[in-house]
């Protein structure tokens, strides 16, 4: 993921402890050999390529017996190393529409010299897998490409395609994106009912007890506005009332005392609904309120107390760069304001600047986009037929650990393929550490049981949405 992703479920009482590892059967050999193959692949935007990935998991997929007809290999002319891969297992039923299963397979920069292990070399170690990617994400991608080799080695029929497409470009501005590529300019690929992408994870506390399996249901909209104030300017030994800087302090002020309206999806109402018993108190009362009544101001007011509840039930807008003035001894001419937007899912970008130039109330203030402006994408639906699968699979394999429904504050490839009409979820179906694994960051890890079990789980889940035998 791009931003850090705060997970809503924190510090739920509920906790279950972790089954002991079972790494024997069900291939785990040749599932470790492709994952350490695939980490081992540097993918890192400077001087790695997903082409040569994307080529090696191309590889193992017609070693299991897929067809050139059921891979496509593509990379841009102009960015030959930023390749993508979609693989099909064909469903049995020619009218449905598909499944897809995406991950991306480049990396965060990861430098030897900063890192205690090689990060291109997969170590494992005190029940830990180390090395760059090891859980963002491709632990992930892994999983969806050795579930795919299994099913045609067993001869599954499903009824559904399974799609799994890898994709590049995911961690880094400005460059070839995958994700974006195949929902735009082609879609025939990766068509799907649904789409389960990187997202929520399941939460462990501490001392690595199991917490939440979360899943995320929707993504809060990423959106940068430019506030400007101008003036004439002069002299500072002359100072007037009219001042650029002050003019800008007042807009600012009425930005900081804007609450956007509460509003419901199926996310977070679900995650009301499902966290109010767990936390129980005042702010468990305040859920269940906010959910039998949007408009109880005073369960608001309890809620938007806790930073993350409050971004949870509302857009959010808040000021994070300002740059004015340009001299000591001068008026300023010119001030500017970033103002950094998470819009809630659905809600357009134009309502969101509408209601800060009422909020501002001030012509002499503009409000623009920094010319980007983030694809509206349609209010997410979290319907049993989605949920209900996960729920069953994770109790098989996890045991009573609540489901949760999230919403989710940073950003992932979602975005595109749910701009393309194909609703996402972010599940990753592993657990990981508090920390998140230090995804990003030095030392990235995943517990081995982690990924023992995230195979487990996909490998039933997938099967009971493709349906067939
Ligand atoms: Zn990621």
């Amino acid at each position: 993921m791009k931003t850090s992703l705060i997970a809503l479920a924190a510090a739920l009482l509920f906790a279950a402890p972790a089954v002991a590892a079972d790494k024997s059967g069900d291939g785990w050999p040749a599932f470790r050999d492709l994952y350490k193959e695939l980490v081992e692949t540097n993918t890192q935007h400077s001087d790695g390529s997903c082409t040569l990935a994307t080529e090696r998991m191309a590889a193992r997929l017609k070693a299991a017996g897929y067809s050139d007809a059921d891979l496509h290999l593509y990379a841009p002319a102009d960015a030959p190393k930023d390749g993508l891969l979609v693989a099909t297992l064909q469903g049995t039923d020619t009218k449905a529409n598909g499944i897809l299963l995406i991950a991306h397979i480049d990396v965060v920069e990861a430098k030897r010299s900063d890192w205690q292990r090689d990060p291109y070399s997969l170590i494992e170690e005190d029940g830990y897998f180390y090395g760059r990617g090891t859980t963002d994400d491709k632990a992930q991608a892994a999983i969806f490409v050795d579930t795919l080799i299994r099913y045609k080695q067993e001869g599954y029929k499903p009824k559904k395609s399974i799609k799994v497409a890898l994709t590049c470009g995911e961690e880094t501005e400005g460059v070839f994106n995958g994700a974006r590529y195949l929902s735009t300019e082609r879609k025939d690929w990766i068509d799907a009912d649904f789409a389960i992408n990187e997202g929520a994870s399941g939460e462990l506390d501490a001392q690595g007890k199991r917490v939440a399996m979360n899943i995320e249901a929707a993504q809060k909209v990423y959106q940068d506005f430019t506030l400007t104030a101008t003036n004439k300017g002069g002299h500072s030994s002359r100072p007037r009332p009219d001042n650029a800087i002050y003019a800008m302090a007042d807009a600012l002020k009425k930005v900081q005392a804007y609450s956007f309206p509460v509003m419901l999806n199926d996310a977070n109402r679900a995650y009301f609904t499902r966290t109010a018993k767990l936390r129980g108190g005042e702010i468990g009362a305040a859920m269940t309120a906010i959910v039998a009544n949007p408009n109880d101001a005073a369960a608001a007011a309890t809620l938007s107390q806790d930073a993350s509840l409050n971004a949870t039930l509302r857009t959010t807008c808040v000021a994070t760069l300002i740059n004015g003035g340009h001299a000591p001894n001068a008026l300023p001419g010119t001030v500017t304001t970033n103002v950094n937007c998470r819009i809630f899912p659905g809600v357009p970008v134009e309502t969101v600047q509408a209601a800060l130039v009422a909020a501002i109330n001030d012509p002499a203030i503009k409000v623009e986009t920094d010319g980007h402006r983030s694809p509206a994408t349609p209010t997410p639906k979290m319907p049993p037929e989605i949920l209900g699968p996960i729920e069953k699979v994770s109790a098989e394999i996890y045991g009573p650990v609540p489901v949760i429904p999230v919403m989710t504050l940073g950003a992932t490839d979602s975005i595109h393929t749910s701009a393309a009409g194909i609703p996402s979820y972010g599940f990753r179906g592993m657990f990981v550490d508090p920390d998140g694994g230090n995804a990003h960051g030095l030392n990235e890890r995943i517990q081995v049981q982690s990924v023992v079990d995230g195979r487990r789980l996909f490998y039933k889940l997938i099967k009971i949405y493709a349906g067939g035998k």
